[in-house]
């Protein structure tokens, strides 16, 4: 085992601690798990503490719309596991990303978005966005030469995310993160497919971490969700701004959900990246399909870049297919453990079929498959994959 192996392995371990572990909280009567604060409003017993609460609004239990305590309780814990000064939580993971793009720019600005970012999150910069006079340029963030390229003097935001979620293409954060700092940028990264367990993105020079908490960290397909981690002065900021000016927050049940998933995080995605490598594998033998697209496989043409920046893998991936899209669509409704579905991250395994178009650059041609590897059997899996084929 190497030096950065090793490290890797002991923080991945240490979060099996992180996630099993809560000092005793003296409000709490000892329950072992944080109770759900059903309130909109909290009360006071004076003016002056009432005042005072008021100098610190984000410090304080004043309105759910700024402090609940389970929700804080969940953002300690997601910060402690990002390796983050601080978090806010919100209602989706679009709430979360428009919020922290929309606390990075102002009129007039210009943004650097990879190509193949999240699509509600492309149409947020390109097409939302631009009514305010914001805009945006999309590149291919596999070179930082392609950032350099487009850069302006206006530039205010590189906003990435690595893996992409449809065609796994990484970005080398820390060389991002460097050139963002030395033309005054600020960096955003959807952090979604890693999970806070397998890329911590905040120690490579990356300002601030989004996740769709409606993934992985919730993990069970019961809850939407979304959070932002970074400084506590960025996190702040957005507390006090779009947080509470947009009002995006998430409710005390979704925390308390959220919160129950987030025990068995770094569980579920240890067994999620075994899965999904051998899965990722067995695809790749296939002779329906022309290439794997799995940052965790040798064939991944950024293998070695991953391994500098991830300490392990989603078990999201997918594959390109000469076969047409129909016959690929047919293929995936005969199957019995994967559902057609959108969304991933929960116990489920899914499928869905595209053209390359509408994942790919242009000009290419053949079907996309995205699957999404839950926490069923492996074997199971194979054998439903290759029943659905002969059955055609
Ligand atoms: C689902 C998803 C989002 C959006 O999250 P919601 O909770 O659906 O708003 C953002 N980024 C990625 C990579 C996602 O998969």
């Amino acid at each position: 085992m190497n030096e950065t192996y090793t490290a890797a392995a002991t923080a991945r371990e240490k979060q099996f601690t992180q996630v099993a572990y809560d000092e005793l909280d003296s409000r709490h009567h000892g329950a072992i798990h944080v109770p759900i604060y059903q309130n909109s409003l909290f009360a006071f017993r004076s003016y002056e503490e009432f005042d005072h609460a008021f100098t610190a609004l984000l410090d304080h239990h004043v309105y759910s719309r700024g402090n609940n305590p389970t929700v804080t309780y969940l953002e300690q814990k997601l910060a402690e596991l990002e390796g983050a000064e601080k978090a806010r939580c919100f209602a989706s993971g679009m709430a979360a990303i428009s919020s922290a793009i929309l606390s990075s720019v102002k009129q007039g600005d210009h943004v650097i978005c990879v190509h193949q970012a999240y699509g509600p999150t492309k149409e947020f910069l390109s097409v939302y966005l631009k009514k305010f006079g914001v805009e945006t340029t999309f590149v291919d963030g596999r070179s930082i030469d392609n950032f350099k390229a487009e850069i302006r003097e206006n530039t205010s935001l590189f906003y990435l995310e690595s893996p992409t979620s449809g065609l796994f293409e990484l970005q080398n954060l820390r060389e991002c993160a460097a050139y963002a700092k030395e033309v005054g940028a600020r960096t955003i990264i959807d952090n979604t497919w890693a999970s806070p367990c397998f890329q911590h993105p905040l120690a490579l020079g990356v300002d601030l971490v989004v996740h769709s908490i409606t993934k992985y960290i919730s993990g069970h397909s019961d809850c939407t969700g979304g959070v932002i981690l970074g400084s506590s002065e960025l996190v702040d900021q957005i507390g006090y701004n779009e947080y509470m000016l947009l009002g995006g927050l998430m409710t005390p049940q979704t925390a308390a959900l959220v919160a129950k998933g987030l025990r068995t995080l770094p569980l579920r995605m240890q067994r999620h990246e075994e899965s999904g490598l051998l899965l990722a594998d067995f695809m790749s033998r296939k002779p329906y399909v022309r290439r794997v697209n799995h940052p965790g496989m040798t064939s991944h043409p950024q293998f070695e870049l991953g391994k500098t920046q991830m300490k392990g893998y989603g078990s999201l991936f997918s594959f390109v297919s000469d076969e047409p899209l129909a016959k690929m669509r047919a293929w995936a409704a005969k199957l019995k453990y994967f559902k057609i579905a959108v969304s991933w991250g929960g116990f489920e395994s899914l499928v869905t079929a595209n053209p390359y178009g509408a994942a790919g650059p242009d000009g290419q041609t053949g079907t996309v498959v995205r699957m999404y590897i839950g926490m069923e059997d492996p074997k199971d899996l194979m054998a439903d994959i290759d029943q659905a084929w002969a059955s055609l």
